[in-house]
Formats: C-alpha cells, sequence, structure tokens
C-alpha cells in the first residue's frame, strides 16, 4: 500500500544524459542514503547500466552492502567513524576516500595485515570546510601516500574534492586549489588517473569543472539541483513516483472535523479518502494546512488535516463515481505525466528536493520499474 517506484529507464535516461553533458568524463554515481531514498542497489545497477563508470556512497557499510547485493566493479566511500576497520574494505575491493594522515595508516595496515593492496583516493577540502584533508596536511599525506604506494600496500588511484556552490568565482577558487594539489601530488611521484570535483550543480552549469570525471548524485535521480531551473529543463526524468491508494471512503456532512485537533473542517458536505502514509514514511507533518495536494484520478486533490504517523486524508468531493477503494493516489512524481513535482513539497517545506526524497522511509517499498521506456 505504500511504493516509490523507481523507473529503470529514467535512471539510464538520466545516465545517458549526464554523459551527453560530460563528453567522455568517468561518471561516478553516488548512490548513498539508500540511492537518496530510491534503493541503493536498484540505482547503482540501473546507473551502471546507463554508463556509469563507478558506484559511490558515503559509508563504508552502503558500500559494503552493495558488494554483498552483486554489485561489481568500482565503488568508493568516503566518510568514517573514528576507529574504522578496513579490512572488510579491502576484502571487497572497496575504493578508500582518504582524509587524513590516521585514515592513511589504517588503511595500510589492513592491506599490510592481508598481504594485499588497497586502492585509495585523495579527498582533499580546497574550501568546503567540511570533510577531506586541508591544505597544510597535504604534502605530508602525499609524500606518505607515495612512499607506501611504493611499498605496494596501496594504490593511489585518484584525488577529489566537493564545491561549496557559492557562486562561479568560488568554484573557480575551489578548482585552482584542487589543481595546485594535483601538482603536489605529482610532484610526491603520484599520477592519478581520475581527478574529480563537480557534483550535479558543477557538471550541469560548469564544463571547466568536469577535470576526467565528474561525481553526480540527485541528476541520477532525474532531479534538479538548481532553484530555478526543472527537471525537463536539464534534459533529466525523475525517477521515483510515490503512490499509495484509497483504503476507505466516507461521505461527510458540512461542519466535520477532520483528523486530529480539527484544524480542518469541511464546509460543504464532501467525500473524504483515507490514505496509508504519513510522517513516518517521509510526508513531511508540517505539510498541514499548506495547500499540499496529490492526484486521485488524474486530478489534483488536497490533503486535509493533520498528517499522521501512519495515514493522511484526500478530500476527494468532487470525484465521487470515478474513484473506489483501491484507486491509486500519486504523492509526487515526474511532472511531465501529470504528477505533483517533488518541488512542491521541497518549496512548501523550505528545503530541497533531496531532503524529501532521501527522507521516505523504510516502510515504503522501493518497486524497480521497466515500464515508461525512454
Ligand atoms: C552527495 C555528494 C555528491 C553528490 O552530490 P549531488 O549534488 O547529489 O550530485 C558528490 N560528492 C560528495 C562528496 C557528496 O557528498
Amino acid at each position: 500500500m505504500r511504493v516509490a517506484e523507481i523507473s529503470l529507464p529514467a535512471i539510464r535516461h538520466n545516465l545517458r544524459r549526464i554523459r551527453e553533458v560530460t563528453n567522455g568524463a568517468n561518471v561516478i554515481a553516488v548512490v548513498k542514503a539508500g540511492g537518496y531514498g530510491h534503493g541503493a542497489r536498484i540505482a547503482a545497477e540501473a546507473a551502471l547500466a546507463g554508463g556509469a563508470t563507478m558506484i559511490a556512497t558515503a559509508d563504508l557499510d552502503e558500500a559494503l552492502a552493495l558488494r554483498d547485493a552483486g554489485i561489481e566493479g568500482p565503488i568508493l566511500c568516503w566518510l568514517f567513524g573514528v576507529g574504522t576497520d578496513f579490512g572488510a574494505a579491502v576484502d571487497a575491493g572497496i575504493e578508500i576516500g582518504v582524509s587524513h594522515a590516521q585514515q592513511l595508516e589504517a588503511v595500510a595496515a589492513a592491506a599490510r595485515k592481508r598481504g594485499a593492496t588497497a586502492t585509495v583516493q585523495f579527498k582533499i577540502d580546497t574550501g568546503l570546510s567540511r570533510n577531506g584533508a586541508a591544505p597544510e596536511e597535504w604534502e605530508a599525506l602525499f609524500a606518505r601516500g607515495a612512499e607506501l604506494q611504493a611499498e605496494g600496500v596501496l594504490r593511489v588511484r585518484g584525488i577529489f574534492s566537493h564545491l561549496a556552490n557559492a557562486g562561479d568565482e568560488q568554484d573557480r577558487a575551489q578548482a585552482a586549489q584542487l589543481d595546485r594539489a594535483v601538482g603536489m601530488l605529482r610532484a610526491a611521484g603520484i599520477d592519478p588517473e581520475l581527478i574529480h570535483l563537480a557534483a550535479s550543480a558543477a557538471t550541469f552549469r560548469s564544463p571547466h569543472l568536469h577535470y576526467n570525471t565528474v561525481r553526480v548524485g540527485v541528476t541520477v535521480y532525474g532531479l534538479s539541483p538548481y532553484a530555478d531551473r526543472t527537471s525537463a529543463q536539464l534534459g533529466l526524468v525523475p525517477a521515483m513516483t510515490l503512490r499509495s491508494e484509497i483504503v476507505a471512503l466516507r461521505g461527510v456532512p458540512a461542519g466535520t472535523g477532520v483528523s486530529y485537533g480539527f484544524n480542518h473542517v469541511c464546509e460543504v458536505a464532501t467525500t473524504l479518502a483515507l490514505v496509508p502514509m504519513g510522517y513516518a514514511d517521509g510526508l513531511p507533518r508540517a505539510l498541514n494546512g499548506s495547500g499540499a495536494w496529490v492526484t486521485v484520478a488524474g486530478e489534483p486533490r488536497p490533503i486535509v488535516g493533520r498528517i499522521g504517523m501512519d495515514q493522511f486524508i484526500v478530500d476527494v468531493g468532487p470525484l465521487a463515481g470515478r474513484i473506489e477503494l483501491g484507486t491509486p493516489v500519486i504523492l509526487f512524481g515526474d511532472p511531465e505525466l501529470g504528477h505533483p513535482a517533488v518541488e512542491i513539497w521541497s518549496g512548501l517545506m523550505r528545503t530541497i528536493n533531496y531532503e524529501i526524497v532521501a527522507g521516505i522511509g523504510p516502510r515504503v517499498h522501493r518497486l524497480a520499474s521497466e515500464g515508461g521506456e525512454l
């Protein structure tokens, strides 16, 4: 009764579109946080089928789970707890995005213990002031990496950084820092195979920041990273259709209070439909009273009354005769198909589309679909 239908053709199409925009660069598809709520394995398989050259997650556990699920080929991850044991990563051939000396030594120790060679990429901070080695750490980190590479304990395959998206000038300053780091890495005797800076936003607007690799997340799922441009304007197709069904219908007289606190009272006699999805499923409770709507029988209909943990109410009065128990309710999907855009919710919630899709809860069944061939 709660389904996030994930269009595999849409994800494959989005990958082809990203490859068209990047014109031959390697494409790392980011499937962290359960593939931005779409299902990590579903997203990874479809992205690879669409031509992604590598998969990435934030957490090591997510990367290992993908390997266990049968995803072959390169997988990168870059965010680790203190004291992480990298043994499982080395065994599974997961590439480690190393942010500081202690991590580098921990990866080397795990590889040495196994008589194996770990693959790492240096994650550097060029101005975001978040995860990644600070400029004053680069020289020592790269020198130690070269030493361990000469020893055969690890291979440094790449170097990458992440943009703050603070503006074109700031992007260029970060790129200049990355260029400087690449120069230092080469001077240390390491020639990185992969250099990457651009996530979705820079991939679609700043070709000069593509280097030889881009690292894209939200656009894989067909969503726009910009407030002022839609998926369709970028040539992307939203992959997720969030839907449920009507599980109860009730005719009510004018004056009927609806849901907790009666903060919605029906002005006229109408029909109320019960939909079994709530804030535990990622439908923000604060959408209450905001004008959020869903589509039922192809028509936009308002969510009324407070959203519960498991269920909400839709006023379907004008649809009487066209609906019954089991009629599908579309919460969001591809606006080109007449569904509400996820950006309506993110706009009402004063957040970004990323947060809405990543917040779809575990009770929602992710259904991979070959429907809608593109
Ligand atoms: C999440 C993430 C990405 C992907 O960002 P999008 O804006 O979704 O393309 C890329 N790089 C890093 C380091 C990230 O954390």
